[in-house]
């Protein structure tokens, strides 16, 4: 058993190109890899402890805040999620110091195939982060700027021509097509504001990344801890920062500060199949390789939480 407040999964991209994932529960990193094929169990004990102040609230405000937080704390502006209205130059930025640390630095704007074709900015240093954050199967920077600021507004004068949004739907439901990110950029290029100072990443290649997802489901159902506060199932895979679930899929980022309890697979004694194997593989009508849950489900297996 683990106990403690999620946050967003911590993300990697391990020497093959797949993105490893680690469950943050407090302080305790948990390596989500162990847990593939097997029945996750995650619990809300019904607290959730303000992820700047500690104190508990009765509700999550800003994705894990109390009230008094998400109403006063630089990161949960409105300008976070709307760069191009960065207010630090005006003097009203709630935190001037945040401001400096976290908006006042160099930013990418970048092109990803997550569902489909979209522009996004993040902060220069952690690119590959958000790209896993965001399930994206390619990514390509397109420029550098000095301040968020500057990355909003060139978001915005791109977002007239691609998106900027990811269909989290589309996303869960299979691989995204391959996308020609590079002569993508070439066409945008000529749409960068001229009034804003960038540096063009030309030099940089496209960011290939794998998830590990033995099968996407058909329809998806999302996982509530509002509405239901026991989330089980066999864990498929993870993309983004979605768990998916053999039950349905759940958005751990949307949970942030929620105090959960997960089991430990440790505690499953019986030994695994290899999910991958073929012998859990059968083909549709259209021949294309789906994971039977009948033939897995023919394996006798006792876990802690009873049989299935
Ligand atoms: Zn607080």
């Amino acid at each position: 058993m683990t106990l403690g407040t999620l946050s967003k999964m911590k993300v990697k991209l391990n020497e093959a190109g797949e993105a490893e994932y680690f469950m943050r529960l407090s302080s305790a990193e948990v390596p989500m890899a162990k847990y593939f094929g097997q029945t996750l169990r995650l619990e809300f004990t019904g607290n959730i402890y303000c992820a700047h102040c500690g104190e508990p609230t009765n509700k999550s405000f800003s994705q894990g805040y109390c009230f008094r937080h998400a109403k006063s704390l630089a990161a949960c502006d409105l300008c976070i999620v709307r760069p191009e209205t960065c207010h630090y130059y005006a003097g009203t930025c709630r935190e001037p110091k945040w401001g400096e640390e976290n908006c006042m630095i160099s930013h990418t704007v970048y092109l990803a195939n997550s569902s489909d074709l979209k522009v996004g900015i993040t902060r220069s240093h952690q690119t590959t982060t958000r790209w896993i954050d965001q399930g994206a199967s390619q990514a390509i920077p397109i420029c550098t700027v000095n301040r968020r600021l500057d990355a909003g507004l060139v978001e915005t004068a791109l977002k007239a021509h691609i998106s900027d949004k990811t269909n989290w739907r589309a996303l869960l439901k299979g691989d995204a097509e391959p996308i020609d990110l590079l002569s993508k950029r070439e066409e945008l290029i000529q749409f960068l504001p001229e009034d804003i100072e960038y540096q063009l990443d030309t030099e940089s290649q496209v960011t290939e990344i794998k998830y590990n997802v033995a099968n996407y489901p058909k329809k998806i159902v999302s996982h509530n801890f509002d509405k239901d506060p026991v989330v089980e199932g066999i864990l498929l895979g993870i993309k983004g920062q979605y768990l998916i679930l053999d039950t349905g899929v759940i958005n751990i980022r949307k949970f942030t500060s929620y105090e959960v309890e997960m089991n430990d697979c440790d505690e499953v004694s019986v030994a695994l199949p290899d999910l991958k194997s073929d012998s859990f593989l059968s083909r549709d009508e259209s021949q294309n390789y789906y994971f039977d849950m009948g033939k897995l489900a023919k394996l006798p297996r006792v876990g802690p939480y009873g049989t299935w």
